[in-house]
């Protein structure tokens, strides 16, 4: 191999918005087959908006709002942000910090405020916490969820409160950057910690057959294993903390410029504006490199 071409294939990349860990990287793109794409900040922007606010018999919504909004101001995560936000907004006024806070990793948020326990995220971590969950509620989230939205639970004291909607939409640019990765003779699937409902609504508009939802982030390297155990070769391309040791594991990682930090170091390219042709962009110049190395 010659080190010129990876060079000046190093530099075509930052051209086009790529960044690249080192020459050697763009040798790894030769395999891959197969592009597992994380949804949320991935394909979808990630901007999660507030929707719908469901709340149980005998609850109060201006209460809802205020504890779990306080607990999500503590979090990061795209649907803390819009939960934050958008209980701000219907409440009136900024919210106060949690007296405790603890991130459960794709299940949610768990904090303490007003001196009490609450609980936002999946059914799982009211679950978790022996909390049951009414099929009044159920109902509520199911309908949400078939509306293409993420819903998450809501719990205090022990006992289920309610369910508040968010969404955010499919970026413009996700359904082209996916024909253009099958154009280049690479499967996409879709891996997410998200409920299923949503993840195949995004999969089918973004044309999308494979679909790997409510995995755990300590599960996506897990799947990205399995696919390589069945013998592909696979890029993965993640924004997320709970990305970050997907992209390591995968034989090419490629992280969102727009994400954590945390991903950013866990890839081989970092794709600067967080546009997913890039990821095209990025197979079609290592595979050229590598042409003219030959
Ligand atoms: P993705 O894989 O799509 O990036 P995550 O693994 O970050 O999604 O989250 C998976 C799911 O866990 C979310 O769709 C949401 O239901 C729940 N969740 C995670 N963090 C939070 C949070 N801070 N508040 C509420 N729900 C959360
Ligand atoms: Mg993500």
């Amino acid at each position: 191999a010659t080190p010129t071409a990876l060079m000046v294939g190093t530099g075509r990349g930052a051209q086009l918005g790529i960044l690249i860990k080192g020459p050697e990287v763009l040798e790894s793109t030769r395999r891959v087959d197969t592009v597992v794409l994380d949804k949320t900040g991935t394909v979808t922007t990630g901007r999660m908006e507030l929707q719908d606010v469901y709340v149980a018999d005998g609850d109060d919504e201006e209460q809802l709002l205020r504890l779990a909004g306080t607990v999500e101001h503590a979090s990061e995560h795209p649907v803390a942000r819009a939960v934050a936000e958008g209980a701000a907004a219907r409440t009136g006024g900024p919210l106060p910090a949690p007296e405790a806070f603890e991130n459960v990793a794709g299940l949610g948020v768990r904090g303490t405020v007003e001196g009490r326990t609450v609980l936002v995220g999946r059914v799982r971590l009211l679950a978790d916490a022996g909390i049951t969950f009414p099929g009044e509620l159920a109902d509520a989230m199911a309908e949400a969820e078939e509306r293409g939205r993420t819903a998450v639970a809501v719990a205090w004291d022990g006992t289920a409160r309610g369910v508040l909607a968010v969404a955010d939409a499919v970026k413009e640019s996700s359904a082209e950057a996916v024909r253009e990765l099958r154009a280049l003779g690479l499967t996409p699937v879709l891996l997410t910690g998200d409920n299923r409902a949503v993840a195949e609504a995004v999969a089918a508009e973004v044309g999308i057959d494979e679909v790997h939802a409510e995995v755990l982030p300590q599960d996506k390297v897990a799947v990205v294993e399995e696919l390589q155990r069945r013998g592909r070769a696979v890029a993965m391309v993640g924004d997320g903390v709970n990305d970050a040791a997907a992209l390591a594991t995968a034989d090419l990682g490629l992280s969102m410029g727009t994400g954590t930090d945390a991903a950013i170091e866990a890839g081989d390219l970092t794709l600067v504006r967080g546009d997913l042709r890039v990821a095209a962009d990025a197979i079609r110049l290592s595979r050229r490199t590598l042409a003219t190395i030959k």
